[in-house]
């Protein structure tokens, strides 16, 4: 089956093909975190869909070059230096490193390259650009000393939102609130230097300022990735007006198309709100932990939706998580215990398949379930040989590369649980109840619980209540 994908512009399903049939990698870009707090459990979610896209186009034999810059220079980082009173590149370190640690904690593949918008050389690459779009007239500096991108000479603005910005008509109103722009929606290449920027500054042409947010991307994708791209992701809020102003920026200067599929992640709501501090339901990654979750536990329940649906994030929803990924490791274990001297046998690709239809990991995931449900049957009747066994292995390890759940050792048995587990199968065989009961409890206590199969009794990690 051919991958297709939702391309935002297009809003319809199309075909892949990569821009050069060839062998060299897909060129893909990822808007990355703006580093003046903690990402959040929403951004995440863009975060892991595009690692299940990467990961899915290396599972079907694709190369992928992929960028995600850093934005470390905007208006909220530097209102938060400021406020914080120490240095921007101080100020944003901090939520870096935090971010790669979050992301390694989701088992998120690292990008090949990760770009932050003050390094001299995508400051010097801003500058140019802006340069170029000014000679040709698609911008110019206004009297408040900023440069502004032109859109009424840009005719295809506003075309990956499918907005008709002819409607957007300056009005004597909006004039007194941006006085210095020719149209309402031209929007800053160049920020003039003012006091609230405290010493953030570079020099160019138009006097010392800073670039804007969108500048940014458009010179660190077409500086790492050339300047045409096969596939740019973000999250739904980044479409307008961040991304159409990347593809007026970037045309604008090489006069080619710039990207060829637009992958948009839809919202995370939290028990079905939008996420909010000021709702109190607002979390990062390690407030979900926190709460005794693992990362791999939210990596599944952030990942276990479709990517162009809302995901309902609950603590529910985690416990379900934690239940199905329990699943997935007696699964497993049971397989291994079958495994001997086995031959290949092939079960199935319908996983696979149903991620080539724009990355449906809830039908690919279904049929994962499914898969376990019947498998479970056929071990239960003791009718599974080693060498099927091996091939459903085989299998997972196979599409494990794409999901990356399986357990390590943040879920290994810790010695005291297991001494209680065993202390407990002695009651049970002396047929004491009673001691048996209380040990369970004493289990569940350290967080575990103890469930007895046919294979005898299996720890796995309790359920939490919220
Ligand atoms: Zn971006």
């Amino acid at each position: 089956m051919p991958l297709r994908f939702f391309n935002t512009y297009s809003r319809g399903i199309e075909q892949f093909e990569p821009h050069e049939p060839t062998a060299r990698p897909i060129r893909m870009y990822t808007c990355g975190p703006t580093v003046y707090s903690r990402a959040h459990i929403g951004n995440f979610r863009a975060y892991i869909f595009e690692d299940l896209l990467q990961r899915h186009l290396e599972l079907r034999g694709y190369k992928v070059h992929r960028v995600m810059n850093i934005t470390d220079v905007e208006d909220k980082t530097i209102r938060g230096a400021s406020e914080a009173g120490v240095p921007l590149q101080k100020f944003t370190e901090q939520f870096k490193e935090a971010f790669f640690e979050d992301a390694r904690t989701l088992r998120i593949k690292r990008a090949d390259e990760y770009p932050a918008a003050t390094e001299q050389r995508y400051i010097d690459r801003m500058i140019d650009m802006i340069s170029a779009l000014i000679s040709k007239g698609l911008a110019y500096q206004a009297d408040d000393k900023s440069v502004y991108f032109r859109i009424n000479k840009f005719p295809e603005y506003g075309k990956l939102a499918h907005f008709d910005l002819t409607q957007l008509q300056s009005t004597g109103r909006v004039k007194h609130d941006e006085y210095d722009k020719e149209h309402i929606g031209d929007f800053a290449l160049w920020k003039a230097w003012d006091e609230a920027d405290g010493d953030v500054k570079w020099d160019s042409p138009w006097g010392p300022g800073r670039p804007g947010w969108h500048i940014e991307c458009s010179a660190m994708s077409t500086a790492l990735l050339g300047d045409q791209i096969d596939i740019h992701c973000g999250g739904v809020d980044n479409i307008f007006p961040h991304h159409e102003a990347e593809i007026a920026q970037s045309e604008g200067v090489t006069g080619k198309k710039f990207v060829n599929y637009w992958l948009h992640c839809a919202h995370l709501l939290v028990d079905g709100q939008k996420m909010a501090k000021s709702l109190g339901n607002f979390y990062t990654v390690p407030d979900v932990l926190a709460k005794g979750y693992t990362g791999r536990e939210l990596r599944y329940a952030l990942l276990r939706v479709h990517y162009r649906v809302p995901l309902n994030f609950t603590w529910e929803g985690m416990n379900e998580a934690r239940e199905s990924l329990a699943r997935i490791d007696e699964w497993l274990a049971r397989l291994r215990q079958l495994v001997g001297t086995a031959q290949r046998a092939d079960p199935t690709s319908h996983f696979e398949d149903a991620l080539d239809d724009d990355l449906n990991i809830s039908a690919a995931l279904g049929f994962l379930f499914e898969s376990i449900r019947e498998t479970n049957r056929t071990m239960d009747q003791n009718e599974m040989d080693a060498a099927a066994a091996s091939a459903w292995l085989d299998w997972w390890n196979r599409i494990n590369t794409i999901l990356d759940l399986e357990a390590s050792v943040d879920v290994a048995i810790p010695d005291e649980v297991a001494q209680l587990a065993e202390q407990r199968e002695e009651a049970r065989r002396e047929k004491n109840w009673k001691r048996s009961d209380e040990l369970r409890e004493q289990i569940s206590a350290l967080g575990w619980e103890v469930r007895d199969t046919k294979d005898g009794p299996k720890l796995t990690r309790a359920t939490v209540s919220a």
